[in-house]
């Protein structure tokens, strides 16, 4: 009898990082997960977890429409899939445009649009998007593309929040500071050779972090819960910013 028991919960991304945090903690909470991401062999452990794992590139859209369909009628869909550039106005490329938007907007419409039918004939439905702090509500260095595409997000959220707020279904996205996942390890890596060292690429990622520490992946799973959760039944619409004081 967890804050969730009862609930069906469909996770992109749910590999690593938060993604894999958040359909942890759901399932903690009593939810039927089905934990998706698109390198099977990242979820394949989740089974002895009692979660349910499939294979899932969210830039299938044939794939998208498929999973949806066997996972059948859900509760609470939470779109993580998303992928990070750094690049700024001058070097983004094209390549890099059209990968950003298919997979951090394009992609997240798609599962949605996937899944909001079922939702609308139950009347109820929770739908969390991932966007971060970068977006509409701050700019961060050299994040050109990421920050315009989470905004996007953002945009994307309070729309579908706005055209079912009367019919049961609530959209809210996630705005987080920097969470220590193996993803931001590979852009410390990355940013080591300009910083000088991989330790002074990931001291310079922590000393924009107001609490001078970066976030967990389980603190982003919390808000994901209780977004999940019915103890969040008046909250659509919103872009939450959990970010240690990033934006202060
Ligand atoms: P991550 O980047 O370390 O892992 C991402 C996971 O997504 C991997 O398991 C990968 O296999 C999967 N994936 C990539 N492309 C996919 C696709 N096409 N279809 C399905 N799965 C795919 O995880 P993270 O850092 O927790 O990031 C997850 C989300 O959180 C992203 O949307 C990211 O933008 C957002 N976010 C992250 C941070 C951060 O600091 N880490 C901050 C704010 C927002």
């Amino acid at each position: 009898s967890g804050r969730l028991s009862g609930k069906r919960c469909f996770v992109t991304a749910a590999g690593q990082g938060i993604g894999r945090a958040a359909a942890l903690a759901m399932a903690a909470e009593g939810a039927t997960v089905i934990a998706t991401d698109k390198d099977a062999h990242k979820v394949g452990d989740l089974g002895a977890r009692g979660i349910t794992h499939v294979p899932l590139d969210v830039l299938d859209d044939a794939a998208v429409e498929r999973v949806a369909r066997e996972a059948g009628p859900i509760d609470v869909l939470f779109n993580c899939a998303g992928f990070v550039h750094q690049n700024n106005v001058l070097t983004c490329t094209d390549e890099e445009w059209d990968f950003g938007f298919a997979l951090n907007v394009r992609a997240m419409w798609k599962v949605a649009r996937a899944f909001i039918p079922g939702m609308l004939e139950r009347k109820a439905g929770s739908i969390i998007n991932m966007s971060s702090a970068c977006s509409s509500v701050k700019g961060a260095p050299n994040r050109f593309l990421y920050g315009t595409t989470k905004a996007a997000v953002v945009g994307m959220t309070k729309s579908i929040a706005t055209d079912y707020v009367t019919q049961g279904i609530r959209c809210n996205c996630l705005c987080p500071g920097t969470v220590d996942t193996p993803s931001l390890h590979e852009r410390i890596a990355a940013n080591a050779a300009a910083a000088g060292s991989v330790e002074a690429a990931r001291a310079a990622f922590v000393a924009r972090q107001a609490m001078g520490r970066l976030a967990t992946p389980e603190e982003m799973a919390a808000l994901v819960v209780y977004l999940a959760a019915d103890e969040s039944a008046f909250v659509t619409g919103q872009a939450i910013v959990i970010d240690g004081g990033w934006t202060l």
